[in-house]
């Protein structure tokens, strides 16, 4: 899945756990595998078929499904939630049949129990039944997808199941270590087609009208795997190895498949040929939804994505445009192996999935797009993962999951973020080869079957010939990551440098963290010189380490040149002062790693000021998107800093001052001749410069978007994002009308949602004012409902959007089921630096929000403190600096 919760969530209470010493874990044993379900019976094939009934939104369904009895047993226990089971009766070897009395229901583990009048002996049952359901407005179980354009309403059928919503469709062992086939069959509407993981077996039209649509059997696999979509709907095909693509979308939009489709083609070849082990389906189709779906969903062989997310029109496509898809495409379908031919054992092992996925997206499409630098821009997902990490609040990529709540919440920056960053430095330590072959053994050794992480140490030392799992246990059992002080001396051609760990920690509200002191990690790292390449990772074990190297120290010591550790580096002065003045002739990994550390370290109180901005004054011609994407991210840090304050001007002409003349580089104007990056680049910096309130770049963005708005070919593709977003924070009366206009009739999710999302970001109250009732009204597409009222709160109306949030708590609430979690009412004030917002937020959530949501609360609560410490210690100074420039 791609859809990440907009925080991590993670009681302190379980940090505090499991921050003791890093333990083993073992390999894979269903028997062992944490869960709430008994094994003594496993099934085998579930021969399913459903009927839906759309006007109803509700729909009926029967099963018979084979189990293994594996134990003498006097119960049936499955999960099962919001079914109303009509019948239910068993077979047993001998064909005796025996109906079941009504199950028992057990809330709190979402299971039903059937007793059975006799013990059940080992050997081969069916268990048949029937249900009924219901259909879901919200992306849950079976859902209604729905969008609204210019011609009315248009209904899809969809599934989304991960992580426990089978079990809102079908009764059945709805946990990851249960693997069955499933032979589904649906009954769907005239006109309508269907889709599933497998191709159709047959089609057959019904007595009352309509077709029912039965699909081969599956392989064995996990239940959040399964897939389901009919309605009216087109397909494009290509096959590839053997493998049948498809692009699925509803009407009219073949003319935006051809990129889906040959770069699914280019990332199957790819990806077969590097696991070494074949797609396993006969078909993989990619579907675009319309409506409420965010993200993508890997189900097997019946990928669902947002169209924004997979549809791409050849005649206004970016380069960000397609590297977005082929980005996300190659999440989902590095997960056809990696999660779905190999699968996580249970959800506490849920980076085993993400942080592969995430790590082989960005590999795959690194590779698709060589001359954008996609490693060095996945480095902001990985500050984004380190600044979490660096918090009280923080937990381990693995993860205990005791209840179903938790296994929802597991999705989000550490496992995704900081899981694929650790496999990165891993790669770098075993080599791309040896790593490569590690997985392809895993993968070879498991499929059809679940692991742990235990299980890929083990290939993956078999490969490299090194102590993995010595290594990856400290990164994955314990929370946080190191802080590696560096200092050198040189004598005689010889340097000497001298590396000191420890825990790197925010000053925050000041709990103190168990075990925190004695956390050591081990850490490979590479040393090298300014101007050398750079050599293989050392091990660092110890507190503190010295290394000798043979250096004729003119060059100045690099550590992490290519920018792949987990961990942040701090240099003594002068070994900081010489890297500083080299800056522009720093390899670009390390240009990037010395601004962001330098950054972190100044914001945690353990760096001087003086030294970011040391290294902002030199930032003028730098060529890399990811080197600007941090410098705005540390201006936008600072500008939060300063909402309210008499100074915030002067931030903000400092910042125009740093980023204007790079723009004036770049002009406003494509070149024939310029790389794709420049294109991003200059649109990136129009929007900077837009925002930190330039008056010659608002005044010519909006006179771009008016002359676009009547002569779409006038405006280059690259800069309609940038355009349209000077046009919304900038807009009158008129402009607002015009983008509400441009919202409403768009063709596609990515041309409405661009519009909505600049509407949001209005400097006028009063447009404001009217974006915030958008949050509540059902023709804006759900997923920007969904972030209308945090985007508002962004862009400087906090109060506006919080107090419509706590007015209409209890219509977001019904209307949305993200609210229950708490994150989208904490996405609305987390970028508050005021502690009294802080204490608002927990009063609202202890009066309104279910207890699991204060998790999530209590993640924003701490954010925004520590903003609020940050600010009454750094902004004075900030201030004054930048007045003095
Ligand atoms: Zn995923």
């Amino acid at each position: 899945m791609s859809v990440r919760r907009l925080a991590a969530t993670l009681a302190a209470t379980l940090v505090a756990a499991s921050a003791g010493p890093a333990h083993a874990e073992a390999p894979f044993a269903f028997a062992t595998t944490p869960g709430f379900l008994p094994k003594d019976i496993v099934p085998v094939e579930y021969v399913l078929h459903l009927r839906p009934d759309i006007g109803a939104r509700t729909f009926r369904g029967t099963q018979t499904i084979t189990l293994d009895v594996r134990r003498p047993t006097r119960s049936i226990v499955m999960n099962a939630l919001e079914l109303d089971i009509a019948a239910a009766s068993l077979n047993g070897p001998g064909g005796k049949r025996t109906a079941l009395a009504p199950p028992r229901r057990d809330a709190a583990t979402q299971t039903i129990a059937f007793a059975l009048p006799m013990p059940l002996s080992p050997g081969r049952y069916t268990l048949a039944m029937a249900w009924r359901g219901k259909i879901n407005g919200a992306v849950e179980g079976l859902y209604l997808d729905r969008r609204v354009d210019a011609t009315g309403e248009h209904l899809t059928l969809a599934t989304d199941l991960e992580p426990t919503s089978a079990r809102r469709v079908l009764p059945c062992w709805d946990e990851p270590a249960f693997r069955a086939r499933f032979r589904l069959s649906v009954d769907v509407g005239a006109g309508a087609s269907a889709y599933s993981n497998m191709p159709v077996a047959r089609s057959a039209p019904l007595a009352g009208g309509g077709r029912r649509v039965a699909f081969e059997a599956t392989p064995p696999m996990s239940t959040y795997l399964l897939a389901l979509v009919a309605g009216e709907l087109e397909r494009v095909e290509q096959t590839v190895d053997g493998t049948r693509i498809g692009i699925v979308t509803t009407p009219g939009k073949r003319d935006r498949t051809a990129f889906a489709l040959g770069a699914s083609a280019d990332l199957l070849r790819y990806l077969n040929d590097y696991f070494a082990t074949a797609y396993p389906l006969p078909k993989l189709d990619h579907i675009a939804l319309a409506g409420g779906y965010p993200g993508g969903m890997e189900n097997w062989g019946a990928i669902v994505y947002n169209e924004s997310r997979l549809l791409v029109d050849p005649a206004t496509a970016t380069a960000s445009m397609r590297q977005r898809v082929n980005g996300l495409m190659a999440h989902e379908m590095a997960h056809q192996w990696f999660g779905n031919l190999v699968t996580m054992a249970w959800w506490d092992n849920l980076w085993l999935n993400e942080a592969f996925a995430e790590w082989m997206g960005i590999k795959a499409n690194a590779r698709a797009f060589p001359e954008a630098h996609l490693w060095l821009r996945a480095r902001g997902a990985a500050e984004n993962a380190m600044e979490l990490d660096a918090r009280s609040t923080t937990h381990p990529i693995q993860q205990p999951v005791t209840r179903d709540s938790e296994a929802e919440s597991a999705f989000d920056t550490i496992t995704y973020d900081k899981g694929s960053a650790f496999l990165r430095m891993l790669e770098a330590w075993l080599g791309e080869a040896a790593f490569r072959d590690g997985i392809r053994t895993y993968l070879k050794r498991h499929r059809y079957a679940n692991t742990t992480s235990a299980d890929l140490w083990a290939a993956l030392a078999g490969a490299s010939g090194k102590p993995v799992a010595e290594l990856a246990g400290d990164w994955t059992t314990q929370p946080g990551f190191p802080l590696l002080d560096v200092d050198a001396q040189c004598d005689g051609g010889r340097r000497r440098v001298a590396v000191r760990q420890q825990p790197f920690r925010v000053p925050d509200d000041g709990t103190p963290t168990a075990g925190l002191g004695e956390r050591r990690w081990t850490v490979p790292v590479q040393l090298g010189s300014v101007g050398s390449t750079a050599t293989d990772p050392l091990l660092l074990r110890e507190r503190i380490s010295t290394v000798v190297r043979d250096d004729d120290c003119t060059a100045p010591l690099v550590v992490d040149s290519d920018n792949v550790g987990f961990f942040r580096v701090r240099y003594a002065e002068p070994l900081f002062d010489a890297l500083a003045t080299r800056w522009s002739d720093l390899p670009d990994g390390a240009r990037l790693k010395l601004l962001a550390d330098t950054s972190a370290l100044v914001r945690a109180d353990q760096a001087p000021l003086a030294r970011w901005l040391a290294l902002v004054e030199r930032i003028g011609d730098e060529p890399r998107l990811a080197v600007w994407d941090q410098v705005l991210a540390d201006f936008e840090r600072f500008d939060r800093l300063s909402v309210g304050e008499a100074g915030r001007p002067v931030l903000h002409r400092f910042v125009v001052a740093v980023v204007a003349p790079r723009f004036t580089g770049l002009g406003w104007d494509e070149r024939a001749d310029e790389p794709a990056e420049a294109r991003q680049l200059r649109a990136r910096l129009a929007a900077a410069l837009s925002r930190y309130g330039d008056p010659a770049t608002i005044a010519e963005g909006q006179r771009r978007f008016a002359r676009w708005v009547a002569e779409p070919a006038s405006l280059a593709p690259s800069l309609v994002n940038a355009v349209v977003e000077i046009a919304g924070r900038h807009a009158d009366t008129a402009t607002y009308e015009t983008l509400l206009a441009l919202a409403r009739r768009a063709p596609t999710s990515a041309e409405r949602f661009r519009a909505y999302r600049a509407m949001a970001t209005a400097r006028d109250p009063a447009l404001a004012a009217r974006t915030v009732q958008l949050a509540l009204d059902r023709d804006v597409p759900q997923i920007i409902r969904h972030e209308l009222l945090a985007s508002v709160a962004r862009w400087d109306h906090r109060e506006l959007a919080w107090a419509y949030a706590r007015e209409h708590a209890d219509a977001l609430l019904a209307d949305m089921k993200l609210y229950d979690g708490g994150d989208a009412f904490a996405a609305i004030v987390s970028a508050s630096a005021s502690t009294a917002t802080a204490d608002e937020l927990e009063a609202f959530a202890l009066a309104r929000l279910p207890s699991d949501a204060l998790v999530e609360v209590r993640r924003g609560e701490d954010e925004i403190r520590t903003r609020a410490a940050l600010k009454s210690r750094l902004w004075p100074e900030l201030a004054a600096s930048v007045a003095g420039r």
